[in-house]
């Protein structure tokens, strides 16, 4: 496995890779590898040729009270665990490299920044537009056929593949499930930023998204589910940004469950860590057929 951190010596390889008819697979990451990220990896190993893994703490999606000084950052740790997961490249870039002097270009998708973790009572859209950025330079450096990404942070990816269709960018954009802790809290890099005890009450994320999802496979009214999921977070303490139902794709907020799939998304400060989960209720394959014909419009004549 080879490491670069320039984008002339990445473009050569690549280049050499494509002269060998290999198709190309690109991983971005921020490094403190994990589970959730050796999952992509594995995913491009399986279904392209030539997987490169971008390692990159990008300054421009953190903002000036984010933790960009204090990021974990462990790139022995992570080539190990790239290698084992099946990278064949690194690129590693500088900031410098990525940003020389005179650097002045954003690449912006507008509207969905502006919901969930882009609100201003959130992030801030500014976060966005750091990430379409870099990924879209990753993306002309690299030229891959697939990227491979979280299913965890589900507004990236409608994002992302908004900014994709918009600009046709020819690869195509993989979304991988999130994955989990034993006790079923979604693996973040972040996750380590928690103490003990907030390390327990973190667990009540995935049980809200849970039990609004099986409130939903229940024939429950959606709206009910969202507000006892609140009240039960605020009785344990835990301060949520947002706990939210939206369409997955245009991220438009949805009232009622209908034919279409829903993204239920929550972001909350656990002591020091910002965390984010969410489910996708998609009611066609998870509702009783009972129930989705009722939501048709009875069984059919
Ligand atoms: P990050 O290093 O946090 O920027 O994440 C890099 C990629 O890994 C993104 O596409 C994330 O969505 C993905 N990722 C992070 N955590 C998980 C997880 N628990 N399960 C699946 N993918 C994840």
């Amino acid at each position: 496995m080879k490491v670069v951190r320039e984008i002339a010596p990445l473009r050569t390889l690549v280049r050499e890779a494509r002269g060998e008819g290999r198709t190309i697979g690109l991983v971005p990451t921020m490094g403190a590898l994990h589970e959730g990220h050796l999952s992509l990896i594995r995913a491009a190993q399986r279904e392209t040729d030539f997987v490169i893994v971008s390692i990159f703490v990008n300054p421009k999606q953190f903002g000036p009270s984010e933790d960009f000084e204090t990021y974990p950052r462990d790139e022995a740790r992570d080539l190990e665990m790239a290698a084992a997961a099946g990278a064949d490249l690194i690129f590693a870039p500088s900031a410098d490299s990525m940003y020389p002097e005179g650097f002045s270009t954003t690449v912006e998708v507008t509207g969905l920044t502006d919901v969930l973790c882009g609100a201003d009572t959130s992030r801030g859209s500014a976060h966005f537009k750091g990430v379409t950025t870099v990924v879209c330079k990753l993306l002309n450096a690299t030229a891959p056929d697939n990227a491979y990404f979280g299913q965890k942070d589900a507004q990236q990816v409608a994002v992302i593949k908004r900014m994709v269709r918009d600009l046709d960018m020819p690869v195509e954009i993989r979304v991988m499930p999130t994955v989990r802790e034993a006790d079923g809290l979604a693996m973040s890099s972040r996750n380590r930023y928690l103490s003990d005890e907030d390390r327990e009450r973190s667990v009540r994320l995935n049980e809200a998204l849970s039990a609004v999802r099986d409130g939903l496979a229940a024939g429950e009214d959606l709206a009910d589910l969202l507000a006892a999921a609140k009240a039960d977070l605020a009785s344990a303490g835990i301060e949520i940004e947002y706990l939210e139902a939206r369409d997955p794709e245009s991220l438009e907020p949805i009232e009622t469950l209908d034919k279409r799939p829903v993204l239920v998304a929550i972001a909350a400060q656990i002591g020091p860590a910002r965390l984010i989960d969410n489910i996708i209720f998609d009611p066609q394959a998870d509702l009783s057929t009972q129930q989705s014909l009722a939501m048709q419009g009875g069984p059919p004549r």
